[in-house]
Parts: C-alpha cells; sequence; structure tokens
C-alpha cells in the first residue's frame, strides 16, 4: 500500500512569519527574556465597545449559523464603509465576509484559478499569497522590485511578466513587509496599462489605515468604473481594530466571481463565527477614536525605529510610509560571524538574534528578499528601544 497526499503539499512552506513567533514564544517559556519583532499584528487589545458588542451579541442568542456569505447587518456595514471612506459603491451582493483576509484570499483564488493560471505576485510579498496559489494549482509569477523604486512595480514590469496564461495581479498597499504605499499616480499608471487586459486584479487594502507622515490610502479600484470592473478589494477588520483573534475579513468586487466565493463558502466553512461578525459590525460602524488613539503609537514608535535603525553600520533602511514594519538591507553583514557561526542569508541572521540576541525578527526570506529582515513596530516603545539597543549591539560585535 502507498497511501499519498496530495502533490501540492510537498510544494508549500509553513507560514515563516507563525513559526518565528513560535520559537520566541518556546524561549519566553524557558523564562527567557526575548523582545519579539516578529508581530504581525497589533500590540493593542480589541477596543472596549467592539467587546461589548460580541458580549450583547451572545447574550441575545445570536450563536447559530448565519447567511452563508455573511450576516445582512455585516454586509451593510462594510457596503457604508467602502462608500464612506473609499467612496466604492457596491451591493450586497458584491460583497463577502469570510474567517480573516487571509480566507478571504483563499476564496478567491479558488474562485478564479484554473490549473496553472498565472498570478503576478510582486516581490517582496506578503507570505502566503505564493503559497496559496500553488495549493490551488495555480502559478505564482514573482516580479521582483527595488528598494530605490520604493519596491513598487511598474508599466515595464507588468509589459515583462504578462503572459497569454495571466490571471490575476496581487497589489498590497500599504504592503507587508515593506510598509511602502503607492501614490495615485503610480496607480493611476497601472490603471491605465491593466484596464481591459484579461486579468483580475486582487487589491489586498488591510493596512489602509496605517499611514504615516501624511501618506494619502488609494485604492486601484477607485480609479474609474472600468478597473473598478477587474478588481476585487480584500479587507477585514484584524490590523485596523486589533481583532486578529475574530477572523474577520471581508471582499467586494463583481457580482459572478462574489457569488463563486460564496457558493464555495456554503460549500467549505458555512459562515464565519457569528458572534465576531457582530463585533465587526461594531467595529466598522460604531466610534473610530480607538483606531486614531493606536495609530498615534505607531507614528512614535516608526519614527523612533527609523532614526535608530540609520544608526547601525551594516544596516540600510528606507523610512516606510505605511504598515507597522521596518523592512531594513542587512546583506552588508553577510559573511560576517557570531559565537563561530557564519551568516550567509537572512535566516542565518534571524537564528542567530534569536539566540545570541533574544530578538525575534522574520528573515527577508519567507517574503522572497533574503537581503532584508522585518522588523515590526507592534510593540511599546520600551521594548522597541531595547529590542534596537540589542540589534546594535549584536551587529557591532560581529567579526
Ligand atoms: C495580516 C494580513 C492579512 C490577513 O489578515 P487576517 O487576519 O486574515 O484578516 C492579509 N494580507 C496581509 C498583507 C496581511 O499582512
Amino acid at each position: 500500500m502507498s497511501l499519498s497526499l496530495a502533490d501540492t503539499v510537498g510544494k508549500v512552506r509553513p507560514s515563516k512569519t507563525l513559526a518565528v513567533a513560535a520559537k520566541a514564544r518556546e524561549l519566553r517559556e524557558q523564562g527567557i527574556d526575548v523582545i519579539n519583532f516578529s508581530a504581525g499584528e497589533p500590540d493593542f487589545d480589541t477596543p472596549q465597545n467592539i467587546k461589548d458588542a460580541a458580549v450583547k451579541a451572545l447574550q441575545a442568542g445570536q450563536t447559530k449559523y448565519t447567511a452563508a456569505g455573511g450576516t445582512p447587518e455585516l454586509k451593510k456595514a462594510v457596503q457604508a464603509k467602502l462608500q464612506r471612506e473609499n467612496g466604492l459603491t457596491y451591493t450586497a451582493s458584491q460583497i463577502i465576509v469570510n474567517a480573516g483576509a487571509k480566507h478571504t484570499l483563499f476564496t478567491l483564488f479558488q474562485a478564479l484559478l484554473n490549473d496553472g493560471d498565472e498570478v503576478l505576485i510582486p516581490a517582496p510579498y506578503w507570505v502566503s499569497y505564493p503559497d496559496m496559489v500553488t495549493l490551488l494549482r495555480g502559478k505564482p509569477i514573482i516580479i521582483p522590485t527595488e528598494a530605490e523604486n520604493n519596491f513598487e512595480i511598474t508599466v515595464e514590469d507588468l509589459q515583462k511578466y504578462l503572459t497569454p496564461r495571466t490571471k490575476v495581479l496581487v497589489l498590497n498597499s500599504p504592503a507587508n513587509p515593506t510598509g511602502s504605499v503607492y501614490s495615485q499616480e503610480k496607480l493611476q499608471a497601472l490603471a491605465d496599462f491593466l484596464v481591459d487586459k484579461n486579468l483580475y486584479i486582487v487589491s489586498d487594502e488591510i493596512y489602509e489605515h496605517f499611514l504615516y507622515d501624511g501618506a494619502r490610502f488609494h485604492s486601484i479600484a477607485q480609479l474609474s468604473e472600468k478597473i473598478r470592473a477587474q478588481t476585487i478589494v480584500v479587507n477585514g477588520v484584524s490590523k485596523a481594530y486589533s481583532m486578529t483573534g475574530w477572523r474577520i475579513g471581508y471582499a467586494a468586487g463583481p457580482e459572478n466571481v462574489l457569488k463563486a466565493m460564496t457558493v464555495i463558502q456554503s460549500q467549505s466553512l458555512s459562515n464565519p463565527t457569528s458572534i465576531a461578525q457582530a463585533a465587526a459590525v461594531e467595529a466598522l460602524n460604531g466610534s473610530q477614536s480607538a483606531v486614531d488613539k493606536m495609530l498615534k503609537a505607531f507614528q512614535e514608535r516608526r519614527d523612533y525605529m527609523c532614526q535608530f535603525l540609520l544608526t547601525i553600520p551594516g544596516i540600510t533602511c528606507r523610512c516606510p510610509q505605511g504598515a507597522f514594519y521596518a523592512f531594513p538591507d542587512v546583506s552588508a553583514l553577510y559573511g560576517k560571524s557570531c559565537q563561530g557561526r557564519k551568516i550567509n542569508n537572512s535566516e542565518d541572521l534571524a537564528e542567530l538574534l534569536l539566540t545570541a540576541a533574544h530578538l525575534a525578527v522574520v528573515p527577508g526570506s519567507g517574503f522572497g528578499a533574503d537581503n532584508y529582515i522585518r522588523l515590526s513596530y507592534a510593540s511599546s516603545l520600551e521594548n522597541i528601544r531595547q529590542g534596537l539597543a540589542r540589534l546594535k549591539d549584536f551587529a557591532a560585535a560581529l567579526i
């Protein structure tokens, strides 16, 4: 007997960001004081008004299956949010609610991809895009970008990578891990080229609110009716409202795509948790003051981290305008050694930083950018001060 798994299983890797977090937790359980810069989630608690809404829903007996695509109340709240904040008008049948934006993306790729369909993914990319595409038997096509170009793709890149098999382009602005934010002009240039081309644009807008130094958010879907008809907007409450554990994400786009996603969800998830959906209604409709408070803290931390990184010899870093990560180039440290161990790449560096300096960072290799590491500033200013001091001492001690 030879019982085997699906071929695709051998081609996907577990999420690297989650792996680092697990290792850091392990060390901390051994009593080691690890400073964690690997967090992919805000360090704030979910705002009280949102928790209260969940409790109220629970006590009111909202504990049963809901409509597969989300409760009418939450769909309405998503509709209102897209109208109010983005000027985008969608009907309820053009919206779906899923169990987190990650699950939204997975369900979306399930609805879009046939075997071998090519998905254009600019690198550095969020860890899950290529593996999701591979799991669904699509073909991730990585478009490399440069720090000097703000890690943005250009029309020339699209011309180079577009083939008759291209089905989807993934955009993520503000971006994880680079923090890059596309300006309206740059998005317009991409939109002008992409309009009427035979492909979908998946716009992951989960960091929409995390903007610094007066940067503005723009969705490619806002640029014209035609480009909107090719675009699926993906967003969620995880990052903006510190609700990563609640698992609520959503998408809006062409009705046939959203209907297909809803059918898939009805045969897989059934529905996102009823109580979490009620909480998400309050997140979107209720007071936004907790978001503003959180953003003020993030601006201060980001300024400190960026300025400090510039003082570390061997590390170069642009100061990103969005998300909550710094993404420094650490390749000048490669070839050096720590405690007799040579650093050849970002994984060696991340491992040594964790074991020798007790600082958890995510290696750039997971994002398709091995010259970099990702430092999350979703951590207290005091932690950031201590962690960066450890990084500086570690770099200075390399030989
Ligand atoms: C965190 C994240 C997501 C997924 O968030 P959920 O918690 O699943 O809603 C999606 N895209 C990017 C770029 C992210 O960083």
